[in-house]
């Protein structure tokens, strides 16, 4: 008889779950997905294309309706779970339902994080993290109307460039005193400045917001330097935290995510962690890469294999027409590492290589993205490069050929 397996959460992690057991072990679990979001499972990454107008929402369904029927899968799906009993191995739903589990995954994903500032609750103060936001953030943005989007990372940067092409006058405050700081060098961060600012959004640096204004809605965004921005709208992408809170009511042990171990085990027996919910070394990554490997390996231990997961390589690329912009691993370059650079700024080019041992461990490009893959591939891989290390910088083809 198949086991019971209980997902919670049915976004991005739970659904490459599925697909990665349907292929591993089709049959031995019947799994149940309860998730709080209203509709299938969805490709989260592009809800900027859809923002952006690029892709229609109704075209990002990870799979189709029949998919899930055809596995076995059952999906509840609108309804949260509200809490886990480990002790009787239950979880509960909001809608009433009590599902009795062998084996429980939480998959509960992030939320985004709200400023703690006056004004935070007017609205018209919005955040971006699911197709109901994307759905009123474009609503707001009708020709003409001024937007402010507080975060200069990846989301920030997404959502500006979505408004800005949906018609919106747009300001993008970041704290920082450069674009994507968690990502970019100081370099790649002003070419990528010039960038954003030519798709006629403004960008003010190193602000910092004190409190949103506004009469029973949003009117004006304050900076701590006093200046007063008027505003239809405030996107706040100013980073996310890790929906832990049912765990750690059933007595899992939470850091920032929910702990596991390099098999996914959370601290009680199997009670599994994948996403970004989970706190792996005592990392929670922010990436939907790290979720598919955390999830592909689940999918092999729940399927009699002895896999472990030694960790990810964090890898970003930005989604914004005309800009390409990719990230991965040390790319500023800890003591002891050495740094190649190939700048051309009348081409819009720069590169960033980052190299330990005789191995590639980080990467910046601005410009030309085309071997974004490549590099990756030699970080995760550690492969040496001292082969090919005089022409690395130039690009995969011409340091193969030389190499050859
Ligand atoms: C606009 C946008 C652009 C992005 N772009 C990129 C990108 O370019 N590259 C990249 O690598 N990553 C990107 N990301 C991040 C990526 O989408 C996430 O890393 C990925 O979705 C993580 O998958 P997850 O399953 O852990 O979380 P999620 O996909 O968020 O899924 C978690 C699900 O669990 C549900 N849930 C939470 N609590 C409960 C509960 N108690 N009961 C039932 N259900 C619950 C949530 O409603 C949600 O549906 C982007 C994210 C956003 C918002």
């Amino acid at each position: 008889m198949s086991e019971p397996l209980v997902i919670v959460g049915n976004g991005m992690a739970g659904a490459r779950l599925c697909e990665e057991l349907a292929r591993r072990a089709l049959g031995r679990y019947a799994i149940a997905v309860v998730g709080e979001e209203p509709q299938l499972a969805y490709n989260r990454v592009l809800l900027s294309s859809v923002l952006a107008g690029d892709v229609p929402a109704s075209d990002i369904a990870l799979q189709p309706a029949g998919w899930w029927r055809d596995r076995g899968v059952t999906l509840c799906y609108g309804t949260a779970v509200t809490a886990v009993d480990i002790a009787s191995r239950t979880v509960k739903c909001a809608d009433g339902k009590v599902l009795s589990y062998a084996k429980l995954v939480f998959a509960t994903g992030s939320r985004p994080i709200r400023l703690p500032i006056a004004g935070a609750d007017l609205p018209g103060v919005l955040t971006f993290r699911d197709l109901a936001d994307v759905a009123t953030i474009s609503r707001a943005a009708r020709r003409g109307a001024r937007a402010v989007v507080i975060g200069g990372g990846l989301l920030g940067i997404e959502a500006a460039y979505g408004l800005a092409k949906a018609g919106a006058r747009v300001s993008l405050v970041h704290l920082m005193d450069r674009l994507m700081e968690r990502q970019l060098d100081a370099r790649a961060a002003a070419m990528l400045k010039r960038a954003v600012e030519a798709k006629g959004i403004e960008v003010l640096l190193e602000a910092a917001t004190s409190r949103f204004l506004g009469d029973g809605r949003i009117e004006a965004v304050e900076l701590k330097d006093g200046r007063i921005i008027a505003t239809d709208m405030a996107v706040v992408a100013v980073g996310i935290r890790p929906n832990v809170e049912i765990a750690a009511a059933a007595g899992l042990a939470v850091n920032r995510g929910i702990v596991v171990d390099d098999r996914l085990s959370t601290s009680a027996a199997d009670v599994f962690a994948i996403g970004e919910c989970a706190e792996h070394r005592g990392i929670c990554y922010g990436l939907v890469e790290p979720a598919n490997e955390q999830a592909r390996l689940l999918a092999e231990r729940l399927a009699g294999r002895n896999s472990r997961y030694g960790g990810s390589v964090n890898a970003t690329n930005l989604k914004v027409s005309g800009v390409h912009v990719f990230s991965a691993g040390d790319f500023i370059g800890a003591p002891g590492t050495e740094s190649i650079v190939l700048a051309d700024r009348g081409l819009g080019l720069y590169r960033k290589l980052v190299i330990a041992n005789d191995r590639l461990v980080g990467a910046v490009l601005y410009g030309d993205t085309a071997d974004a893959p490549w590099y990756l591939e030699l970080i995760r891989s550690a492969a040496a490069i001292d082969c090919f290390r005089e022409d690395i910088v130039f690009g995969r083809a011409l340091a193969e050929r030389q190499a050859a």
